[in-house]
């Protein structure tokens, strides 16, 4: 679904400040983004990002669904790596997944705006340092993290909107995974608010 309706925004919504709004590319990354409502692992596109822990060997939530339909091979690959920093992220490949590679963040517990936001920023750098151009984000954090859901999708559309103002052409698509409806609802009306389309 793409947010490129001039439906009104709510009240409650706080915007992006007008003078770091780059208002002129607002039609062209409007088209970008779109969310997906459900399981990550049947994404077929350049990259999904996994909200991992530290270890990278796997977890609850998003992890294990994403180790679950991508096979023993991934783990096997995440050995290599020697786990992953807090708001760092590091890329494998896909294995069984129709996506062509995973991102392994590792998510801020708790409510730590400057960690989440790096989160976005480097799974984003990871993409285009392997010239990909299509990721899919599930809620990081939201989960077993425990970090509130609105100040989470706040930083997530900020962050994405950050960047792809920056990177316009290197990126086609930008998709928000979305599980639970209590951020159906959020992302609703904030997408509207940092991707608006005039
Ligand atoms: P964290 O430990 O970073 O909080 P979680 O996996 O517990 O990670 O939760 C992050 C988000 O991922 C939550 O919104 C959760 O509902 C969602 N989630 C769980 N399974 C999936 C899945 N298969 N696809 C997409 N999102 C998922």
């Amino acid at each position: 679904k793409k947010y490129a309706s001039d439906k009104k925004l709510s009240p409650k919504i706080e915007m992006l400040p007008e003078n770091k709004i780059d208002n002129s590319k607002n039609q062209i990354l409007a088209e970008k983004i779109s969310v997906f409502c459900g399981d990550i692992t049947t994404l077929e596109i350049d990259a999904i990002v996994n909200a991992a822990n530290s270890s990278l060997m796997g977890g609850g939530g998003v992890d294990g669904a994403i180790h679950r339909a991508a096979g023993p091979k991934l783990k096997e690959e995440c050995k290599t790596l020697g786990g992953c920093l807090t708001g760092e992220a590091k890329i494998t490949g896909g294995y069984n997944l129709p996506a062509k590679y995973v991102i392994h963040t590792v998510g801020p517990q708790g409510e730590k705006p400057s960690d989440l936001r790096s989160c976005y920023i480097n799974s984003l750098r990871n993409m285009t340092e392997k010239n990909l151009r299509s990721i899919a984000f599930p809620c990081i954090s939201t989960g077993i993290y425990g970090y509130p859901n609105e100040p989470a999708a706040h930083i997530a559309a900020y962050t994405v909107r950050r960047y792809l103002e920056s990177h316009t052409d290197n990126v086609d698509r930008v998709i928000f995974c979305l599980f639970l409806d209590v951020d159906i609802k959020l992302y609703e009306g904030l997408l509207q608010s940092y991707f608006p389309l005039n």
